[in-house]
């Protein structure tokens, strides 16, 4: 087989669906995989350590690694910035390793628009799933109540169209097994002898 790049994968999707728990879960058993570690103005909290879980930056520090071009995407979550380190995932699928982004939506989507051949999953609550299939099945809610609720999935529902793959996280075993298979079809989609 022709060693090729590797494959960037990003994982997405709305805040509190568990995508820190589907990647920590991922990399118990994924060696092959590389973890961009993302930067980040946020405190540290307890048991975190620096350069493990993120590289810790104050503000002035990250918005000079922003004015560098040194980011491949950021973004400010809950008043503080994330971002994820450009020279790494390029040095990294360069050389031929997948690199492994789990970051929130709006970095997401800057980071398809610089990337399109990057692998994008997001990541679906259950509890939003069955509201969007009660919105359009059942029917039975008041007009308004309907509308209410349309309007709040509705952000997230367009952005989940820009992803390549949705899944959806009832089980954490069963959306971990669903990105590993997703890792795969990629490899198996771009071999060639
Ligand atoms: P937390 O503070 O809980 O570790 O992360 C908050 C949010 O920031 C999560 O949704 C996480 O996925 C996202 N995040 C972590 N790193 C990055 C990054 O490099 N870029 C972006 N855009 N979001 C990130």
């Amino acid at each position: 087989m022709i060693e090729e790049k590797g494959i960037l994968f990003v994982l997405s999707g709305p805040s509190g669906v568990g995508k820190g728990t589907v990647r920590k879960e991922l990399f118990q058993h994924d060696t092959a995989l590389r973890y961009s570690i993302s930067m980040t103005t946020r405190e540290k909290r307890q048991g975190e350590t620096d350069g493990v879980d993120y590289f810790y930056k104050t503000n002035e520090e990250f918005e000079s690694l922003i004015a560098q071009n040194k980011l491949l995407e950021y973004a400010k979550y809950v008043n503080n910035y994330y971002g994820t380190p450009r020279d790494y995932v390029e040095k990294t699928l360069a050389e031929g390793h997948d690199v492994f982004l789990e970051i929130e939506v709006q970095g997401a989507l800057q980071v398809k628009e610089n990337f399109p051949e990057g692998v994008f999953i997001f990541l679906f609550p259950p509890s939003l799933e069955e509201l969007k299939n009660r919105i359009v099945n059942r029917g039975t809610e008041t007009e308004e109540l309907v509308l209410n609720r349309l309007k709040a999935a509705r952000d997230e529902i367009e952005m989940m169209d820009a992803y390549d793959y949705v899944v959806v996280n009832d089980q954490i075993k069963h959306a971990v097994a669903k990105v590993k298979s997703i890792i795969q079809s990629e490899h198996c989609k771009r071999e060639r002898i």
